[in-house]
């Protein structure tokens, strides 16, 4: 029907009615309506037709880009998110393929001057009965609107709006591709995951302001220390991840994973206040730790979970031993809740004595959990454990009701001090709880010490500030535990009403040692201490000649094994009912640091033998072994490490079955206060060439299938006794 009016229409203009004749002006009529534009090229790949019409939205004259090669006058967005692994037009057009609704913009410079236009461009080959190619004919259509809008919304989908880094989505999506080319390129990419310490602690309370202006200052950090070198991403929350290609040395990553630590460790101005945060770091490497993206970001995961473990602010990088770690915690968790519900957990007491009349003056609730399998759980990791969960709440609240209980059973003399976590303090309601524990105790609130870490002002806040104001009201007394380890800065002792400082064991330690600054850092501590109206406890006495010097640098309160280690209620109770609460100190003349002596079992690798051998001391130059007998000097060795970890050594000294060996390239640290090697043999090489070491990810030291010739040296069994 609308074909019949069309004719009749067209015939009444006196247009020119012969069928070629009409279809030029029907062709006219639509290149004139800029719906769409025809061209064609001809067997060249020339441009030999255009629509005037297309010409004038380019902003160039018809000529110009008459006669010239199409795949040279148009080219592909390399951005176009549905395009990026296309091929380029050139290269279909060459292959006369035929071409639909490709996005292309004009390639010539002077077209760059204007907006960009964007073209939507489909052909077909003409083909000739033999198979001869004669060009194209096609059709373009401008869509430079919706073009814009598209790469727009890509560019939200793939950027996180608060840092401007990229998201999750984008981050995994170059992860995969990466891997995928990596793999057929037999190329090395190490994948690193951040997640910060205490920022939960800023956000709750500074604010969610504060909490995204601390995230953007952090990704800016993180974009400095960076570069160029790797792509950014944040995941959400307070994660970030870094992908770094072409870099398997785990010293440089190590150094790297460092300094991220120390600058996102550096306090951030917020508002006209300060916020302390830190980063905990895991790192995985392909293809030595997973070739699959799944695999790599788990890997990058559990060591993640493994720094985090580790008391923070440290890095870690994935090893096989790694992967039940995290499962391991659950079950920490899940049985120290049951444990706390079915009252399990203890308290045990340690004295706090009186140097000059070894009287009691106090005693410090420490908490001690039996589990029927594992045995004793030493605090260090069940307490770190709780307060990375909820459970620190219920449980502080229970050691703070415990001791007051407690407490009231002994002289008025003496009071207790109980630790506090800062996730504990500054939860809303702590005041509360703390009053309780006293009204239904009885307990003289000046008989109950609590003792803090500096990371109860991470947060650096207001609320801090109150919680403070409310616990002195209460008429509690305040100690400031482990001084000197974190960050110790003196504003605190300022502004916080302290009772008391106690000096970390870790001067105590080193207090003897003549070369050492601990024992003037003693001294430092108590001077400050008096200066300030503080009582100072030094902790972690263990010999008399500790005592000595803690004495003569002006200690007057100890705790420590020197006079007792930590004991059950019924011990003190014991105590008490004998009368005066005195305790002489007793123990070792003098102190000795624990020597760590290792035993990891290795390989060592000689001429086509391997041998089994036992490390008994490693450091990042060279190695003590024992194992092998009649090894002359100058030997020179691979041990195989493990996991794909072989260093070429050495031996500078021989003697029975133990030799010294020097390693050829140095080792480097292993984020977990061991040492590992720069480099691994990578999986690739082993599958080519079949060496007979472990390299595969979670595997040990692996036994040399066949030896082709009796062994050099004699091999002889090491105990882990002696
Ligand atoms: P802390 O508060 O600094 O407690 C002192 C730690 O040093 C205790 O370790 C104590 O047994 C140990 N110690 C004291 N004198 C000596 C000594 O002469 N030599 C040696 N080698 N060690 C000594 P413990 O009981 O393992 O507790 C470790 C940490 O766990 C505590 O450090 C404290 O931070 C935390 N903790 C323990 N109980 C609680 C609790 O109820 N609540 C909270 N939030 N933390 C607790
Ligand atoms: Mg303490
Ligand atoms: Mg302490």
């Amino acid at each position: 029907m609308a074909v019949r009016n069309f004719w009749k229409a067209a015939t009444a203009a006196g247009d020119d009615l012969t069928s070629d004749g009409l279809r030029f002006t029907v062709l006219d009529d639509f290149e004139h309506t800029g719906l769409a534009w025809i061209w064609s090229s001809d067997a060249d790949g020339s441009l030999n037709y255009l629509s005037p019409g297309a010409a004038e939205v380019l902003d160039l004259p018809l000529p110009t880009l008459l006669g010239k090669p199409l795949a040279t006058l148009f080219e592909t967005d390399p951005d176009d998110p549905e395009n990026r692994s296309g091929r380029p037009l050139g290269f279909q057009l060459k292959a006369h393929n035929r071409i639909a609704d490709v996005t292309v913009r004009c390639a010539l410079p002077e077209a760059r001057t204007g907006r960009p236009v964007w073209l939507s461009l489909s052909g077909h080959p003409k083909v000739d009965s033999t198979g001869k190619f004669h060009g194209y004919r096609g059709w373009a259509k401008d869509i430079s609107v919706e073009y814009q809008r598209k790469i727009e919304d890509s560019r939200l989908a793939e950027f996180d709006s608060l840092t401007g880094l990229y998201n999750r989505h984008r981050m995994a999506r170059r992860l995969e591709g990466m891997l995928a080319a990596f793999k057929a390129a037999k190329r090395s990419c190490a994948l690193m995951m951040l997640d910060l310490d205490r920022f939960k602690q800023v956000n709750d309370t500074m604010g969610h302001q504060a909490g995204d202006e601390l995230l953007r200052q952090v990704a800016e950090r993180l974009r400095n220390i960076i570069g160029d070198r790797g792509e950014i991403g944040r995941l959400g929350g307070d994660e970030f991840q870094v992908i770094i290609p072409d870099v398997d040395d785990r010293g440089k990553l190590g150094e790297l994973a460092d300094k991220v630590i120390q600058i996102v460790s550096q306090p951030y101005p917020i508002d006209d206040k300060r916020a302390i945060i830190g980063t905990s770091v895991g790192i995985a490497i392909a293809p030595y730790d997973g070739m699959e993206t799944e695999e790599l970001v788990r890997a990058s995961d559990l060591a993640l979970y493994s720094a985090k473990n580790g008391g923070r602010g440290q890095f870690r990088f994935y090893s096989a031993d790694l992967k039940d770690e995290e499962e391991e915690r659950q079950l920490l968790l899940d049985d120290l809740r049951e444990a706390l519900a079915a009252d399990e957990l203890q308290l045990h007491y340690q004295p706090v004595v009186r140097i000059k009349d070894n009287h009691v003056v106090g005693l410090e609730a420490l908490m001690r959990w039996e589990h029927e399998e594992r045995g004793w759980v030493p605090p260090g990791t069940f307490i770190s454990a709780a307060e990375e969960s909820s459970l620190i709440g219920p449980l502080g609240d229970w050691a703070l009701q415990r001791a007051c209980a407690d407490a009231t059973t002994w002289p008025e003399s003496v009071r207790v001090a109980v630790n506090v976590s800062a996730r504990q303090f500054t939860a809303a309601g702590f005041v509360d709880i703390v009053a309780d524990a006293l009204q239904s105790s009885g307990l003289d609130p000046d008989r109950l010490e609590l003792e803090l870490t500096e990371s109860v002002f991470m947060g650096d806040s207001d609320a801090t500030d109150e919680t403070f104001r409310a616990l002195k009201k209460l008429g509690v007394r305040l100690a400031l535990d482990d001084f000197g380890t974190g960050y110790s800065s003196l504003s605190y002792l300022r502004s916080a009403p302290f009772d008391k400082l106690k000096v970390d064991k870790s001067f105590v330690d080193s207090c003897t040692q003549k070369d050492q600054n601990s024992a003037k850092i003693i001294t430092a501590i108590i001077g400050l201490s008096k200066a300030l109206g503080m009582e100072t406890t030094v902790e972690g006495v263990e010999a008399f000649d500790q005592l000595e010097v803690v004495k003569s640098r002006g200690a007057e309160l100890i705790q420590g094994w020197l006079y007792a280690k930590a004991m059950p209620q019924a011990h003190v109770l014991q105590h008490i009912q004998s009368g005066e609460f005195k305790i002489e100190p007793s123990g070792p003349d003098k102190h000795r640091p624990d020597r760590r002596s290792m035993f990891r079992r290795i390989g060592i690798i000689h001429g086509d033998h391997r041998y089994e051998a036992v490390i008994r001391d490693l450091s990042k130059t060279g190695a003590f072994i024992e194992g092998l007998v009649g090894v002359p000097l100058g030997t020179a060795l691979v041990l195989d490490l493990g996991s794909g970890q072989l260093v070429v050594c050495q031996v500078m000294r021989s003697e029975g079955a133990q030799i010294g060996v020097e390693f050829e390239t140095h080792l480097v640290n292993d984020g977990a206060g061991g040492l590992c090697t720069r480099h691994r043999v990578s999986p690739y090489a082993l599958a080519a060439a079949s060496l007979p070491v472990a390299a595969a990810p979670g595997a040990g030291p692996a036994a040399l299938s066949a030896s082709a010739s009796a062994p050099q040296f004699m091999q002889v069994q090491v105990g882990s006794g002696g």
